[in-house]
């Protein structure tokens, strides 16, 4: 899998710090400072490696949103004003989730320019993968912001794709909603295959993401969504992800995947009900880049998401990333975070950081449910590749792989 002419891009600069709503909002884009801080210190990534965002042009945001909604948000705060509540609501904003923040378009813009960016990294060579943790913003649709996002970078992506070559492409989501606003882009569409693990929006934004979603049109039979219940944990979500992503991906054969990789399936975030622990992190980057040298040439382009346990949880699952794309050996999980990045963080946050690649496992509790839990998703792993085994495949054939 290595490969010495490997060309990674980490795409970064202190520009990504302006996508935020409030001080008080949970989406903090604190999260890929500290992110690109804890592999600075870990000396895994150098400034030839790093490359700036840059601003999607309006055509560019076109390929995925509607006119209307791109010349509102465009209006949106360069001087601090905004339209009205009720206007705005048309388009999914001035809500709680999603309110106006000053500049919106220009830095959502590069949000959605630097996952295009990424993209074209990768159509333009072989063995080449980009992260752009600033994007990953799925719920947005072509003509609303949702939950946070406002410009759908991954669309914009997957549309330039879908325009400029023949590429099937694999969308692959384990954020621990559902990745709706993706999904629905591309439900008619067969070249376009999404699949998204989250818990079940039966308690969860935004609701949807069941089995039965499966496409419409051409596109039927290639959307798959995998449900978990509420508290699973890392043995029963690494199993059908791993089982899920084999079988989706030996029949849909892909040339490029794009991941998002939200952090909030983690138990010490809040945002969620899942019960998993930096293992399910660690597998889940192996298990893609793996995917990505064995059916598409190594094109991979990998962007963040949700994540809200700012300073504990999103840096350490977010480095990961980069390390597995790096093919830099995993670590120890009982192996100390580096030292000067305890330091920074102490003393810039006065946080106090649990000082391991490892969870702070203290609070840390396996519900008795754990087996009916494993089954049910096992369940939901069968009914999910419906379109595929058409109901002929039964527990025998999913088996324990192994990486
Ligand atoms: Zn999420
Ligand atoms: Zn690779």
């Amino acid at each position: 899998m290595a490969n010495i002419l490997s060309n990674n891009i980490f795409i970064y600069s202190s520009e990504f710090k302006n996508y935020k709503f409030s001080n008080d909002h949970p989406f903090d884009p604190l999260r890929i400072k500290l992110t690109y801080e804890l592999l600075k210190s870990d000396n895994c990534l150098t400034t030839k490696e790093i490359v700036p965002p840059v601003m999607a042009t309006e055509d560019d945001l076109l390929l995925a949103h509607r006119k209307d909604y791109v010349d509102f948000v465009k209006k949106q705060g360069p001087d601090g004003n905004q339209s009205p509540c009720r206007e705005a609501n048309q388009y999914g904003l001035c809500t709680d989730d999603t309110p106006i923040f000053p500049n919106m378009h220009i830095s959502s813009s590069y949000v959605a320019g630097s996952t295009l960016l990424g993209a074209k990294h990768v159509l333009n060579g072989t063995d080449r993968h980009a992260l752009n943790l600033s994007g990953g913003l799925h719920h947005a649709t072509s003509g609303k912001a949702s939950g946070f996002c406002v410009y759908n970078d991954i669309n914009v992506a997957i549309s330039y794709i879908r325009k400029h070559t023949s590429y099937k492409v694999l969308y692959i989501d384990t954020d621990a909603h559902h990745g709706d606003g993706v999904q629905y882009q591309f439900y008619d569409d067969p070249a376009v295959c999404t699949f998204s693990i989250h818990e079940t929006g039966r308690y969860l934004f935004p609701g949807t993401g069941s089995v039965r979603e499966r496409g419409s049109g051409n596109g039927y039979g290639f959307c798959f969504n995998l449900p978990l219940d509420a508290f699973t944990e890392d043995d029963s979500f690494k199993y059908v992800l791993e089982n899920a992503l084999y079988i989706v991906a030996d029949y849909f054969k892909p040339d490029i995947i794009i991941s998002q990789h939200g952090a909030d399936g983690h138990f010490q975030d809040h945002m969620s009900h899942l019960s998993l622990t930096i293992e399910s992190y660690q597998f889940i980057p192996k298990l893609i880049h793996k995917l990505s040298h064995e059916y598409c040439s190594g094109r991979w382009v990998a962007t963040g998401g949700g994540g809200y346990n700012v300073f504990d949880v999103v840096p350490r699952v977010w480095a990961l990333i980069w390390k597995e794309m790096q093919n830099l050996d995993f670590p120890d999980l009982s192996t100390p975070l580096p030292v000067s990045y305890l330091d920074y963080i102490a003393q810039t946050f006065n946080h106090e950081q649990f000082g391991y690649w490892g969870d702070d496992k203290k609070n840390y509790i396996h519900i008795p449910r754990r087996d009916e839990i494993y089954d049910k998703n096992k369940k939901s792993l069968i009914d999910s590749m419906y379109a595929i085994n058409k109901g002929t495949i039964g527990n025998d054939f999913f088996s324990n792989r192994k990486l």
